[in-house]
This record gives structure tokens, sequence and C-alpha cells, in this order.
């Protein structure tokens, strides 16, 4: 019998991408090891997202969104990309996530890397759409942007005014590397967030992954604008980028997986082992970032006063044995908006081997045209 824990609030991921999740079912290595970050975006990340059909998109999504819930994650704040499958990706993602019963915060991160400004403004323009035609009840739309480092200055004016048109906030990953930082001051800014801010691309609640690389003074000004920062430990340590100890000059800071699944009690021990080797680090202020993603979640869910909807989005942790961060526990009762939807550890509301074999049977083809390109 698995020893349970009282009930609590459903966890947030506060910055993820659930076009990833069929990469632990073999995503191929690329030819030559990367050995920075930008080459590990261009050998991987950026021939994954290529990659992806429709077909692939749906199998990753719902094996993410399911996945969540059984780690008892009950809000994911996605970022999403696909540049051969734009118009229409976010209702793939939404889909997912209604159909199993998980919220989400969903964007294309728009970008010019591939297509120049036309693809920088499709982009935008599937953001756009979707937030205007969306109603499922637990999904919501934001403006994206993929980085400062990728985009044009029209397309970063063009966010901005897109998302004070729709009433909507900018998802968007900042100084993740250097690599941003040395960008924006190559054209003539202290860095990436001062290149947004010129733009008038950050709306207050928008939210800035990653930060690793922003100075204290940064870090304030960020929170004196109401923006969100969210610390991804395990992809930051993955990619080498470093750890972002000036983050502690901010109280709204939550936290992300970053495509890596959605257990946040692992990222959450992540957190902690990597904040305790961080010289200077704070670690109440560290502590304290997983349950401020819930304030995050708030501004888009909003709720009755004094109780937001996603603090009645409930689970009930069980204990199952050690993993190497964490990785003690899973989700024995999930209740999102009212409804249970994982009851005794198992899916309700779908048929999680039916989810993992799709995504089984996706995942060659799509590494099969990864690998093409
Ligand atoms: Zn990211």
């Amino acid at each position: 019998m698995a020893n349970t824990h009282a009930p609590r609030p459903g966890f947030v991921n506060a910055h993820t991408h659930l076009y990833s999740a069929l990469a632990p079912y073999g995503l191929p290595a690329p030819a030559t090891p990367p050995v920075n970050f930008v080459q590990i975006l261009e050998r991987i990340w950026w021939k994954l997202d290529r990659a992806l059909d429709e077909a692939a998109l749906r199998a990753s999504a719902r094996l993410y969104a399911a996945e969540s819930l059984l780690a008892g994650t009950t809000t994911l704040v996605d970022h999403h990309e696909s540049p051969h499958f734009i118009e229409g990706s976010l209702d793939v993602l939404a889909e997912a996530c209604q159909e199993f019963g998980v919220r989400a915060v969903v964007c294309y991160g728009a970008t010019d890397r591939n297509g120049g400004r036309d693809e920088g403004h499709r982009g935008l323009e599937e953001c756009r759409r979707f937030a205007r035609a969306n109603r499922r009840p637990l999904v919501r739309g934001a403006v994206g942007l993929h980085a400062s480092f990728t985009c044009s200055e029209e397309t970063l004016r063009e966010a901005g005014a897109l998302a004070r048109e729709l009433g909507a906030v900018v998802h968007v990953h900042v100084a993740e590397d250097g690599a941003d930082v040395a960008d924006a001051r190559r054209r003539g800014f202290a860095g990436p967030l001062e290149r947004l801010l010129a733009a008038d691309a950050l709306p207050a609640g928008s939210i800035l992954a990653h930060g690793v690389h922003l100075t204290p003074a940064q870090v304030r000004a960020a929170a004196e604008r109401g923006l969100w920062l969210v610390q991804n430990p395990r992809s930051n340590e993955g990619n080498r980028v470093g750890y972002g100890v000036a983050l502690q000059a901010s109280a709204q800071v939550a936290l992300g997986t970053d495509g890596w699944a959605a257990d946040m009690p692992v990222e959450q021990a992540a957190l902690e082992r990597l904040a305790g080797q961080a010289p200077g680090e704070d670690l109440a202020a560290a502590g304290r970032r997983l349950d401020a993603g819930r304030e995050l979640a708030a501004a888009f869910f909003g709720g009755a006063a004094g109780e937001t909807a996603c603090e009645r989005d409930s689970v009930v942790l069980a204990a199952v044995g050690g993993g190497a961060d964490g990785g003690a526990t899973r989700a024995e009762r999930v209740v999102v908006a009212g409804r249970a939807v994982v009851e005794g550890g198992c899916l309700l509301t779908g048929d999680i081997e039916e989810v993992r074999a799709r995504a089984r049977e996706a995942a060659p083809a799509l590494w099969r045209r990864m690998e093409a390109l």
C-alpha cells in the first residue's frame, strides 16, 4: 500500500514544450556532437521542430498532457514551434489538453530564423487566430516569440502590438545562454531584456523563460514591470548554460521543465540539488518557485476572491520509492476544475496505454524526417 500524502494544490509547469514529448522514444543523437548551446538547438531541437507534422505533434501532445496529469501537474504553460505546420498547430495542443483534462496556456513561438519575416508573421497570426477562436474551458492563448536572437525588430514590435490588441501576454525565451546576450549587444542593446522592452514587446504579466544570464539589476527591472521569470533547472544543467543565481532578485519566479517530463517534484529536487551547489544562491527563494507558479497560472484562469481556479485543482501524492532526483512520488488522485482525472494512480480521461502506443508508433517516422534534414 502506497504511503499517501494530504491533498495539495495541483502543480504548475510554467514553461514547457509539448512538441518534444516523443524524445524519450528514441530521439537520434546528432551525427556530430554539439559543443555549445546554439549547436544543441541547430542539431537537435530546430531539426525536431522542422520535422513535426500534424500526426507527430498530436501523438506528442497527447502523451505529454496525459503523463503530466499522472505526475500531478494540472497546468501547463506551453511554448510551441513547428515551422512546417504553423496554421492550426495550437488547436492540436489545445485539443490534447482539453481531451485529458489538464489546463494549458499555449502560444506559437514566432521566429524569423527559417523563413524570415514571413515566418515570424505567420507564427504571430497563429497566436491571433487561436486566441480569438478558442472556446475550450481549460485552455488559454498567449503571444509567443522564440527569443530575441532569432527575431527581427519588426517581429518583436508586431508581437507587442498583437499582445496589446488581444489583452494577452508574451511568452519568450530570454538570456537562456550567453549567445542571446551577445546577439542583443551586437544590435546595440544592453541585453535581450532591454531589446524586447525597447520594442514594446513585454506587456505586464509576460513570461520570460530562463533568464540564466540576466544580472540582478535586470531581474529586478523585470519584477518592477510585472514580468515573470521561469527557471528550468534540469534543462539548464543538460544544456550546460549555467545556473541563474540572479533570479533570487525577484519573487516573480516560477518553475518549468522546458520540455522535460512535467514531474514537478523531480524538477524541484533537481532545483534543490543545483541551488545547493550554486555559490550565493538564496535557498529559501529557490524553494518558493514551485508554489509561485500557481500565482502565474491564476492570471490566466482566475477564480473566486482569495482562491484561484488553479488552487482548487488538487493532487494527492503517493510515495513510490527513490530515484536520482527525487522521483519518489506519483499522483494517486488528481482533480482539475472539480473533476477527478486521475484516481488510484490511473488516468480516468483516457487510455494511457493507447496514448503511449501511438507515441511509440509515431516516433520512428519523425526521427526519419529529422535525419533527412
Ligand atoms: Zn523552452
